[in-house]
């Protein structure tokens, strides 16, 4: 069968003759996960030819953590080539001739419009039909946009979003024409968070605009947040909780110049950042294959409910054996692990168990910098000097530390926090738990 040929053959498409590509292993997506997989592809020694990513994005896989931190400096910005994958790893890094080299076939900015599980086959919006073997779905996620919240104006050219390189080229074009003025960055997340503080080096003045009491409330307690908080206003930022963007003010040219939120206050604006979470990219695999909590469900060989599918990163919903149920993250060590457990699982099933991942997620704003393991789920205990640079909390479950959150830890401390969260240890004493901090991770 065509599919099963790498190089170039003939395929049939709707029963007409088209010229089409066939490769044994199809990445569909160019993000992080599929920069992290082909590394682990040549690693377990794919062959010249066998091995074909598609992407929209015009660039060779990058770290995307990059954008809206390193990217958006004022001096020193980091660029392509220094960020492709996998330098986030500390492994080699993926430039463009890398993948030549190993006989990677790159199909860049070109967008899969239609897919066919059943025949195995991809159909690109340039005509061409790709088919595989075995196909690994990598296509993350898109920004969530106003309009789906009912507000109108976000095709204006100084409101930005932020997913991709294109994004952050365009933030960093709307910054350069907005020195000294006033940015209204709507979402207390971690686009929120973390553009915000670009912004303030950038020395614009920033009012922070979301529905919550406060910031990151999907992960930070109201102690945690506090902290941040705090220091962004020192900072000159402007929070404004409990609220929402209702409309803009556009002058004659459809330039942004104030927002105006749904308790009729107008907020001054050069620029706008819009932060308000993403959706999965499964679209093209709706009716296809299972999908559940917003993902592409797979089971702990990321292999979705089609045995030649598999699914990874931000798309895929995985089981963690840690909350004992599936779920979807949308952080990059799980984009890079989950891909490095599909090709595992592909090339060689026999010697691959099931994904057993401790979920890791991370920040740095400012000189801050905190790392979070596992679950925040039942009891926050906070530790540590919270007028200070070091502190962080326990999170205790069923009388079972299950998460851990730390500010300022050093390499030693945040890897004795992740091994105590993957061991589970029972807490008898929460105040003791509390007292000792760190200490009990490093100890346990
Ligand atoms: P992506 O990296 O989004 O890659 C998906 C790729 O698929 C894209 O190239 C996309 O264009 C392509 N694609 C989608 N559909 C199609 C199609 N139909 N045809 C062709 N190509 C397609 N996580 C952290 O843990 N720490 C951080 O500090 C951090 N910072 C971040 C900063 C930013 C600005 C963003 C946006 C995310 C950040 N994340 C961070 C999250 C992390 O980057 C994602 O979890 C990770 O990128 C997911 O990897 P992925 O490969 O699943 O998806
Ligand atoms: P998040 O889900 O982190 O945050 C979105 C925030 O916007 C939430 O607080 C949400 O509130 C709020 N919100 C929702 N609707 C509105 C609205 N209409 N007006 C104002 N606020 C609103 O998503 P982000 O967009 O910040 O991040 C996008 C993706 O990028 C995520 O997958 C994230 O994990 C990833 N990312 C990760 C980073 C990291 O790990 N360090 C850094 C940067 C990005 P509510 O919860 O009530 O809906």
């Amino acid at each position: 069968r065509a599919a099963d040929l790498p190089g170039k053959v003939r395929c049939e498409e709707k029963r007409e003759e088209v010229m089409g590509r066939a490769f044994v292993y199809v990445i569909l997506g160019g993000g992080v996960a599929a920069g992290y997989a082909a590394l682990e592809f040549v690693k377990r020694g794919v062959s010249s030819g066998e091995l074909c990513i598609i992407s929209d994005e015009p660039f060779a896989p990058y770290e995307r953590p990059a954008l809206s931190k390193g990217y958006l400096l004022p001096e020193a910005p980091v660029r392509l080539p220094s960020f492709h994958t996998c330098v986030g790893a500390h492994e080699e890094r993926l430039a463009p001739k890398w993948y030549k080299e190993h006989g990677i076939e790159l199909v860049l900015g070109t967008r899969v419009k239609s897919a066919d599980v059943r025949r195995k086959t991809l159909l690109t919006a340039t005509g061409e039909t790709i088919s595989y073997k075995f196909l690994i779905i990598a296509t993350g996620a898109q920004a969530l946009k106003l309009e789906e919240f009912g507000v109108s104006g976000s095709d204006a050219e100084n409101i930005c979003y932020m997913r991709d390189l294109a994004d952050a080229n365009r933030i960093v074009d709307v910054i350069h024409s907005s020195t000294d003025g006033n940015a209204v960055v709507i979402g207390g997340g971690y686009i929120g968070m973390e553009c915000a503080a670009s912004l303030v080096i950038n020395k614009i003045n920033v009012t922070m605009v979301f529905p919550e009491v406060h910031c990151m409330p999907r992960l930070f307690t109201p102690k945690i947040a506090a902290y941040y908080e705090e220091y962004y206003m020192a900072k000159g930022v402007n929070f404004i909780k409990g609220n929402v963007l209702s409309s803009f003010g556009i002058d004659f040219n459809g330039k942004v110049t104030a927002v105006v939120l749904r308790d009729g206050t107008r907020l001054p604006a050069d620029m706008v950042i819009v932060g308000i979470g993403i959706r999965p990219n499964t679209s093209l695999f709706e009716g296809q294959l299972t999908l559940e909590k917003g993902g592409i469900k797979v089971n702990g060989m990321m292999q979705t409910s089609n045995s030649y599918v598999y699914a990874v990163g931000d798309v895929a919903t995985f089981p963690v054996k840690l909350f004992g149920e599936i779920r979807r993250l949308e952080h990059v060590d799980s984009a890079r692990k989950s891909a490095r457990h599909a090709v595992s699982a592909i090339m060689e099933p026999e010697k691959t168990g099931e994904f057993d991942y401790l979920p890791f997620f991370y920040s740095r704003v400012f000189a801050f910098s905190w790392q979070f393991y596992g679950d925040n789920a039942g009891e926050a205990i906070h530790f540590g000097d919270f007028s200070g640079s070091k502190f962080g909390a326990f999170w205790v479950c069923k009388s079972h530390l299950v998460g851990s959150f730390l500010e300022g830890g050093t390499k030693e401390e945040y890897e004795a926090i992740a091994r105590a969260t993957s061991l589970k240890p029972t807490i008898e004493d929460a105040a003791e738990l509390g007292r000792l901090g760190v200490d009990f991770a490093l100890a346990v």
